[in-house]
């Protein structure tokens, strides 16, 4: 059986090879990103009270990964590392950036390359529908960064219904958060909207695939679903009347809007023969929120937090006919890996100075290589001057001021039993990782989410 799978492995990977020689196309690339969904708001992940049997599908004919991180515990440097495939504090991306569109910087530099950006070369085609939160500032909107077409919002979060949307853009926003409000960007025109946020979404992503199947895409599809306002329409709350609590039942609703779209992202994948074609991801940016009725048990603590129920999300990932389907992988593996993955199958290469934080995955789920993808992983929090790592199953929370604290979640995911008064020798050790990595890394580049000064403009 061993032999096998690593001889299909071996089959699968001469193949990707062999068609990029041939001109073959190469995989497209749908990533689905969801916004403060916990970790146990998926069915595959076992959750009981809302119904994702799209998510699940997904999960079920592909890999479901129960140890999967993003790069950070909020959304911004969250969705900078992601989109990179490089740790965010490499550029100082570091904080979740203001929305201040006067503010150069306020998200990923120009000086690095997002994944639309380095399948260009490859002949891709890439949209970016949703919820951007990567910059404001005119350099760094997504037409500018290697994306062919935008549908969605530029700031970190936005109301879920049209009649809401009544600024026309961030220039005649006044006050604080009213950037909710804008009206949606079709590419840099303002468009009205008729449907629930989450629909409208859908359908964009949905159309994206329709016209440009027949050549390689990437769909980077981010929801701000779950992600507060806490708003969904009378269609999916009524699916959930059995949930007494309010705000529950609302999150419950707006989860079951993402499922149902990516019901129909993966229908419309099979509606074109494209599935074998087509690698999709699903994952939240960060864990689920304490303010938005989400669920990370047995996880502790939520968005925001170093504990594994701020960066530990659910994760998922298909490719028929290439992944095997209906495996758990349960070794660490971090939202980087996805920029990793697809550019090794494009067969793109990535600037020499700006190398890649995350792995190529494919080799670890068709079995072809045995170990883990990654020896260490590294959180940091800049201006809390607090660290992450986890090296094996050891997990150290470093915050100056505080005491340490270590896990070994093997046995004790919920991070309940703190061992570093016991085992000083290995909290040094980690330590010392860490201090080789934070050298690596640079200050924050810009101010952060409450920075915005009306008077400028
Ligand atoms: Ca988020």
């Amino acid at each position: 059986m061993k032999n096998t799978m690593a001889a299909l492995a071996f089959l699968f990977t001469a193949l990707a090879y062999s068609n990029i020689a041939a001109g073959v196309r190469p995989p497209n690339l749908v990533i689905v990103l969801t916004d403060d969904q916990g970790y146990a708001d998926v069915g595959f992940n076992g959750c009981k009270d809302i119904r994702t049997p799209n998510l699940d599908r997904l999960a079920k004919e592909g890999v479901r990964f129960t140890n999967a991180y993003a790069t950070y515990a909020v959304c911004g440097p969250s969705r900078a590392g992601l989109i990179t495939g490089r740790y965010q504090d490499r550029f100082g991306a570091s904080r979740n950036p203001t929305v201040d569109y006067t503010v150069e910087n306020n998200g990923v530099p120009t000086s690095e390359k997002n994944i639309a950006e380095l399948l260009q070369p490859a002949g891709y085609t890439s949209m970016a529908v949703g919820k951007w939160h990567l910059g404001t500032h005119p350099t760094l909107r997504p037409r500018k960064r290697g994306f062919n077409e935008f549908f969605g919002f530029l700031t970190g979060g936005h109301q879920y219904f049209p009649e809401e949307l009544t600024i026309e853009r961030l220039k005649d926003v006044t006050r604080k958060w009213d950037w909710y409000r804008t009206k949606l960007l079709r590419n840099e025109t303002p468009v009205e909207i008729d449907e629930y946020l989450t629909d409208e979404l859908t359908d964009a992503a949905v159309d994206f695939i329709g016209r440009t199947k027949d050549k390689p895409f990437f769909l980077y599809l981010a929801y701000n679903a779950p992600h507060t306002p806490l708003q969904a329409s009378k269609k999916y709350l009524k699916r959930y009347k059995n949930i007494a609590d309010k705000k529950r039942r609302t999150y419950a609703a707006m989860v079951s809007a993402v499922d149902d779209g990516v019901g129909r992202i993966l229908d419309e994948l099979n509606k074109h023969s494209i599935d074998e074609d087509t690698i999709i991801v699903f994952l939240s940016d960060n864990g689920g929120a304490k303010n938005n009725a989400s669920d990370n048990k047995p996880l502790r603590g939520h968005k925001s937090s170093p504990f594994e129920g701020g960066i530990r999300v659910p994760f998922a990932m298909r490719w028929p006919g290439h992944l095997p389907a209906g495996v758990t992988y349960e070794h660490p593996i971090i939202s980087l890996d996805i920029a990793a993955t697809i550019v090794a199958r494009a067969g793109v290469t990535v600037p020499a100075n700006k190398p890649l934080d995350g792995v190529d995955l494919l080799p670890y789920l068709t079995g072809e290589n045995k170990g883990k993808p990654h020896e260490r992983l590294y959180w940091r929090w800049y201006d809390r001057k607090q660290f992450v790592i986890r090296d094996g199953d050891r997990k150290l929370i470093t915050r100056q001021g505080r005491d340490d604290m270590l896990f070994n979640l093997q046995g004790d995911l919920s991070e309940k039993s703190n061992l570093a008064a016991q085992q000083r020798d290995q909290v040094t050790e980690l330590q010392a990782q860490l201090r080789i990595w934070n050298r690596q890394l640079v200050d924050p580049i810009a101010p952060g989410l409450s920075y915005w000064n009306p008077k400028k403009r």
